[in-house]
């Protein structure tokens, strides 16, 4: 038998490691800038961390040793991320943080040694921030051959024009990753879309506003590109490969979020035991009544398959094998069963759970985006869907669309 739940010991010593710095040095400063409600504190704090976490080894998880990562893979990030979900910027203090860290996978697969040596290199030594601009306003995110903003050659450089929005990160960082329509007759569709690295500095990027969403202002902006030049060598992985690389970048990068997402809904599952233990009532506690066991049962329940669902995505991933599938899975039923635990867990504590005095409702609040980010749930449906009907009509199984090789 190949298959092995045993973690190996280097996995276990680094997430432990990344636990412990968590919990002892990240937690407990969040909490105390939390209650000094000082915004000004926070930037030098966290820069603080940073420099802490480089000292300590626990930099960059994700990008190879050679530069200047841990050289983990997707399955042993799996058990990092989860941690970093733990905290609010437990993920930006080692350098793991979205969407930076997919900027760094897509830079180191497709940016040509110029690119690297002038984006990735600040990106992974922390001394830059990126962002991600491929969302437009004016046409459905969900269906990306129908990007308008446009890319026109000029000679040797590219003029581009468009509009994006929901771009996250985009104040404070340094370069973005803009996918553009330069092909528009090309076929297929998806050979349309162009990416380019644009440097913010230009004055052809325009940040509107930093859009205000039920979770507050999150630094995710409106863009106005107007008459942005660029050279030719700003193309990263190609002309017409925009789509390719934007589904090869998300396809990772959905699954990190889900990583996150558990450590998110672990969180919240044991503010719900906490409360079911200690909250009395009828001569006993809120966890005596079957109800609420029922409640902590789901969740549990749920939280098993988003673990088990995560790990087997990411060996998928680690291994070359195909895996458009299962993290398309993956990524819905975290989504959703974050939202349903962290909506169970506010139940519990009735009006506790509604009041900010409880962390539970900004916790929600910043949860409901899981659904719409990476892929709207609708989406993944109609993906996961087609590929049952797919692997049906292959073999008369759908065993190839429901986890692929388990059983
Ligand atoms: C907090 C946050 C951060 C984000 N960060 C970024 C970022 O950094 N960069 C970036 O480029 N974008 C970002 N986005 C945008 C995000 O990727 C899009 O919101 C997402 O792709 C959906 O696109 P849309 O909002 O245009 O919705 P639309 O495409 O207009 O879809 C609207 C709704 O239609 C339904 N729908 C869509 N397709 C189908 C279908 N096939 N079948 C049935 N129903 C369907 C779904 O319910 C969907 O929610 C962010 C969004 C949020 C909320």
């Amino acid at each position: 038998m190949a298959i092995d739940f045993t973690l190996p010991a280097d996995v276990t010593e680094t997430r432990d490691r990344i636990r412990t710095f968590l919990s002892q040095e990240v937690k407990p400063t969040e909490e105390r800038l939390r209650a000094a409600n000082d915004l000004r504190a926070w930037r030098p704090a966290l820069q603080e961390l940073r420099e802490k976490a480089k000292a300590a080894g626990l930099w960059a998880p994700h990008m190879p040793r050679e530069w200047g990562g841990m050289g983990l893979g997707p399955l042993a990030m799996a058990f990092v991320s989860a941690e970093c979900g733990r905290s609010q910027f437990g993920a930006y203090i080692l350098n793991c943080h979205a969407p930076d860290e997919g900027n760094m996978h897509t830079l180191l697969h497709y940016g040509t040694p110029e690119q690297k040596q002038k984006y990735l290199r600040p990106l992974v030594d922390g001394e830059c921030r990126s962002c991600f601009a491929m969302t437009e306003p004016e046409v459905a995110g969900s269906d990306p051959t129908g990007i308008q903003t446009a890319a026109t050659k000029r000679g040797d450089d590219w003029t581009i024009n468009g509009h994006k929005w929901f771009i996250s990160g985009a104040h404070g960082a340094r370069f973005a990753i803009v996918i553009a329509k330069t092909d528009p007759d090309a076929q297929p569709p998806q050979a349309r879309n162009t990416a380019f690295v644009v440097e913010t500095d230009n004055p052809g990027w325009k940040i509107v506003r930093d859009i205000e969403t039920m979770a507050g202002r999150g630094n995710h902006c409106e863009i106005r590109i107007e008459n942005c030049v660029v050279p030719d060598s700003a193309i990263l992985g190609g002309r017409g490969q925009g789509h390719r690389l934007g589904q090869t970048r998300l396809g990772p990068a959905r699954l990190a979020h889900c990583m996150r997402w558990i450590g998110n809904a672990e969180l919240a599952l044991e503010e719900m035991t906490k409360r079911a233990l200690s909250r009395k009532l009828h001569g006993g506690v809120l966890a005596d009544k079957q109800g609420i066991q029922w409640k902590l049962s789901e969740s549990a329940l749920e939280l098993y398959q988003a673990k088990l669902m995560t790990i087997h995505a990411a060996y998928l991933i680690e291994n070359g094998m195909p895996f458009r599938q299962e993290v398309s899975m993956t990524k819905y039923h975290v989504a959703n069963t974050l939202w349903r635990i962290l909506d169970r867990a506010i139940q519990v504590h009735g009006a506790l759970g509604y009041s900010t005095d409880s962390p539970l409702e900004n916790m929600m609040r910043h949860a409901r985006s899981a659904r719409l980010v990476d892929g709207a749930d609708e989406v993944h449906l109609s993906q996961i869907a087609q590929n049952v009907i797919d692997a049906f009509r292959t073999d008369g199984s759908t065993r190839m669309a429901t986890g692929a090789g388990l059983l």
